[in-house]
Order: C-alpha cells, then sequence, then structure tokens
C-alpha cells in the first residue's frame, strides 16, 4: 500500500507514522495486480445418518489474533474432535477458511452440497469473558436461532440476541441472496466491540479456558438440541380426490 499526499509517500505505514498525520486529506494508492494464484483452506466432513448437515466455520486468515480468530479454531477443532467419537443424526461440515474470500470460494465450488446444509454457526471471539452473543440467521426463525435461544435461555446466564445485519463475518457470505443459508454466530463479545480488537491487545491473555470451555459447552449443548430434534419429511406424491388419513398416516418418516 502506498500512502501519498503532498508531504507523504511511504511503501507500508507503522503505527508511529500513522499517529504522526496530521489531520488533512490524503490519496491512498493501492498498488496490487489480478493474477492467478490459489487458496487454502481446510475441510473436514463427518459422516452421520442422513445427508443434512451441520455447518460450522471458522476463519484462519488473522495473523496473532487470539479471540478474533484463534479461538474459533480451537472451537471448532474441539467441536469436530467430540463429534467423531459420536454416532450422529446429522452429518457435520467444518470449515477452516480464509474470512470472506475462503466462504465466497467454498461455496462456489460446492454449489450441489449447499442445499444439504440445514443449520450453521459461524465461530468467532468465543474466548474473553463477555457474556454470550447471539447474532441470528437472516430469516431470524430458523431452527438453528431456536436451537441456540433455548440453550442461552436454560442456562440461566446473561446473554444477548442480535438481529441478523449484513456485514460482520462469514455469516454474511453463507447468508447472501441465492445462497439463504440458515447460518448465524454464537459469539462473546462481538467482533468490534471490544477495545482489544484488531489489536496485539487481542492475545493469549484476552482469551480463558474458562471462558472458552463454556463456549464449547454451549456449542454442544445446541448439537444436543439439533440432534434431537424431530424432522418430518413428506414422501407422498398428491393425487387429485384419492387422499385417504391412511395415506397421510403411511406418507411421513420421522428422522
Ligand atoms: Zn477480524
Amino acid at each position: 500500500m502506498i500512502f501519498s499526499s503532498r508531504t507523504l509517500s511511504l511503501r507500508y505505514i507503522s503505527q508511529k507514522q500513522f499517529d504522526s498525520l496530521k489531520e488533512d486529506t490524503y490519496d491512498v494508492v493501492i498498488d496490487l495486480s489480478l493474477t492467478n494464484g490459489s487458496l487454502t483452506y481446510g475441510e473436514l466432513y463427518l459422516k452421520g445418518s442422513t445427508e443434512y448437515e451441520v455447518l460450522f466455520s471458522c476463519y484462519v486468515c488473522h495473523p496473532s489474533m487470539c479471540n478474533d480468530n484463534l479461538s474459533g479454531i480451537s472451537l471448532v477443532t474441539e467441536i469436530a474432535k467430540k463429534l467423531q467419537k459420536k454416532k450422529t443424526k446429522y452429518s457435520y461440515r467444518f470449515l477452516f477458511i480464509p474470512e470472506t474470500i475462503g466462504a465466497i470460494t467454498w461455496l462456489s465450488k460446492n454449489e450441489e452440497k449447499i442445499q444439504k446444509i440445514k443449520h450453521g454457526l459461524v465461530v468467532t471471539c468465543v474466548g474473553d469473558s463477555g457474556n454470550l452473543c447471539y447474532k441470528k440467521t437472516r430469516r431470524g426463525t430458523s431452527s438453528i436461532d431456536n436451537a441456540v435461544i433455548k440453550v442461552l435461555e436454560e442456562s440461566k446466564q446473561s446473554f444477548k440476541i442480535i438481529d441478523f445485519f449484513p456485514s460482520g463475518s462469514d455469516e454474511r457470505q453463507f447468508s447472501s441472496p441465492g445462497i439463504n443459508l440458515p447460518v448465524g454466530s454464537l459469539m462473546r463479545t462481538m467482533y468490534a466491540q471490544f477495545p482489544e480488537y484488531h489489536t496485539s491487545a487481542d492475545n493469549l491473555e484476552f482469551v480463558s479456558p474458562e471462558n472458552l470451555k463454556e463456549s464449547f459447552e454451549t456449542y454442544m449443548k445446541i448439537i444436543d438440541v439439533l440432534e434431537k430434534d424431530k424432522m418430518y419429511v413428506s414422501t407422498f406424491t398428491p393425487k387429485i380426490n384419492s387422499i385417504t388419513p391412511e395415506d397421510l398416516r403411511s406418507t411421513l418418516f420421522i428422522f
């Protein structure tokens, strides 16, 4: 990045240089080129007894940030380790992706899998000492919303529920028009709402094992609610004037 103004031309700028800038209007020249490259992400799929999926997504792109990055990675890893040993109704997909561009890439490469995702959560900022905070899915009345809110209410702890807004983390990409996945985000203090956010103070001292553990246990309770929830699927092909009560009774299965 090159900063240029009447008095300044820098290829990179340090915090000290930034702090020394006078109040003025600056031109910012972003010097980049569009070339073929690569994007690396991690993905784990655990097969359940049905092909319907629960998605857990975290991002891996913030260098050195602990709550806003690493806490999500560690929590998703622990959930995956736990579920690997369990028989589940749902299949589970875990994504470790660069934020925004990684989600867009995964969605564009996996169109046939999108329909199978029935519930999802973006896991971020789960290690600080703030109360749990749930950002709802775009629709706001999805099963995952009900499951998370039920678990938070039963916890008897203080918590916060906020409506979806179209910025933030990868819940935006997963909820974008045409994709419309029911993906919320369960955090502690929401990104951008703590002073340590995107600074070197978001370090190991800012998170604690106790807070991570509480977040992890909450996520596992949500999984438990989803697993025990019944889903009714119609297997009936309607024929006009020929539906009998017996037909209706025999054309639903519950999983
Ligand atoms: Zn961030």
